[in-house]
């Protein structure tokens, strides 16, 4: 599939879905159209003096709620259908996941190995000023993200460049994936492998989908695959090992390491940052041709790098069976029927990583509320909690250590408060979705559709189209 017809490819799989509703065409086609996109030129003088252009977009694919959100990525394949195609599935992403937000993507088409540090902020900085003056960023406007290619450092060059321009009360909350110490939370690193991760186990503890797929229930001895070990990758087989499964194989851009007997994940992330790559990383066997690993026997497939690798020409030949979608649009719609019909389950993209937006939302919330979560409760609960095992201690006439006391009545903190509400937020939308894949006889991918147009569809047929 050429990479130009990826939001042809979104649109596909959502009338798939639309046709089970009953919407009429016009509102469905204003969901699906791409509000606005705009596509920036700016120089960047390089260390050497010379001057080079950069390309950059921004698409902000729907305005039912606002502010819209969605990350920024720097790569090469970066190009107005590329952003708009993600802009897209985001909109219909957190509508699954009910996280308040219109959805949208942004995109500077360079390979970051070819910058120094020096150029990379000029870049993002100036970048930052583009969104500015165009009126494309903003706490209530558009909120961009940590995506393909970025990360913390990108967010605070962001935010130290918008709060320049705009010193206002709210202005933190700009774009999430910040440090903590620039307004970020704790959590949002990991958050999306760590929804991967809590997808997969929800998936996996249904006794009646495990046995149509002829798997055991529960992720002790299952056999993991991961394409990608950026942070989503690295993160949800981290969780994934954690939890009992076995890690097998790694694919990465390349090459792959395959290790049947399991791969310790910490320490391939150690050699990594050791030696800048995992291929040298002597506890597994190297794999020349890392795609092809996409095709080795395993339980767990989880594609978390980029769009379209999973496609007709190689769907026949993956044994998978569970595919779990970390990146967004790793599977076309051929390689999905394809998949379908060998009886493979797939977790789709526009639920499973949904973790990394969730936790932007409670960043969001924790700059617009200037608080920490827990700051305000957390010593009282620990205190009520603490006077009621005391008082159960003078009744049962039983004691208990300080320690224990201490452990037992422990107050959330911020981590804590944001990986209980991921974790309810990927079991509730899984079990969500999981009701309408059944009730309308269909897929997970399918389902997900249904639920963010049903929601999206409800917005706009509630508050009319404004004449
Ligand atoms: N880039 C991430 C995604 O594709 C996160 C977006 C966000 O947090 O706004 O979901």
């Amino acid at each position: 599939m050429a990479e130009t017809h990826f939001f042809e490819q979104v649109n596909k799989n959502f009338d798939r879905a639309a046709a089970f509703l009953k919407y009429p065409k016009g509102l469905l086609d204003q969901i699906k159209a791409c509000n606005t996109v705009c596509h920036f030129t700016f120089p960047l003088k390089k260390d050497d003096g010379t001057i080079e252009t950069i390309h950059a977009w921004r698409a902000e694919h729907s305005h039912h709620k606002l502010p819209t959100k969605g990350g920024i990525r720097y790569s090469l394949m970066v190009n107005e259908d590329e952003v708009k195609a993600l802009a897209a599935l985001m909109t219909y992403k957190c509508a699954v996941v009910d996280v308040p937000f219109g959805g949208a993507k942004g995109g500077v088409k360079i390979d970051r190995s070819k910058y120094s540090e020096s150029e990379l902020e000029r870049i993002t900085r100036r970048f930052t000023f583009e969104l500015v003056s165009k009126r494309f960023i903003g706490p209530d406007i558009d909120v961009p993200a940590p995506d393909y290619g970025t990360g913390e450092q990108e967010m605070a060059w962001i935010v130290d460049t918008y709060k320049a321009i705009d010193p206002s009360l709210n202005a933190e909350g700009c774009v999430t994936g910040k440090p903590v110490g620039l307004g970020g939370i704790r959590g949002r690193t990991e958050a999306t492998g760590r929804g991967v991760y809590f997808g997969i186990r929800e998936a996996v503890s249904n006794k009646d989908d495990m046995k149509d797929i002829g798997l055991e229930t529960g992720l002790e001895g299952k056999t993991v695959i991961v394409q990608g070990f950026g942070n989503v990758g690295y993160h949800s087989v981290k969780y994934l090992q954690e939890a009992g499964a076995v890690i097998i194989g790694i694919i990465e851009y390349n090459g792959g390491l395959y290790n049947e007997k399991g791969i310790d994940i910490e320490a391939v992330d150690k050699h990594r940052k050791e030696h800048n790559t995992i291929i040298t990383y002597p506890g597994a066997k190297v794999i020349e041709n890392p795609k092809a690993m996409l095709e080795m026997e395993c339980d767990i497939l989880v594609p978390a790098a980029l769009e379209s690798q999973i496609t007709a020409e190689n769907a026949p030949r993956i044994k998978a069976k569970i595919i779990a979608e970390g990146a967004n649009g790793p599977t076309t719609q051929e390689g999905h029927d394809i998949i379908k019909k060998r009886g493979a389950l797939i977790i789709p993209d526009n639920y499973l990583n949904a973790g990394g937006v969730t936790v932007s939302y409670f960043e969001w919330l924790k700059n617009l509320s200037h608080v920490r979560f827990g700051r305000m409760d957390r010593r009282f609960e620990e205190n009520a909690a603490r006077r009621m095992l005391e008082a159960m201690m003078v009744l049962t006439d039983r004691r208990i250590t300080e320690d224990e006391l201490n452990r037992i009545s422990a107050g959330a903190d911020e981590r804590d408060i944001v990986d209980s509400g991921l974790e309810d937020t990927m079991i509730t939308a899984y079990n969500e979705i999981n009701e309408l894949r059944k009730f309308h006889d269909t897929d997970l991918r399918t389902a997900a559709f249904i639920s963010a147009i049903k929601k999206v569809g409800h917005i706009y047929e509630r508050m009319g189209i404004f004449p």
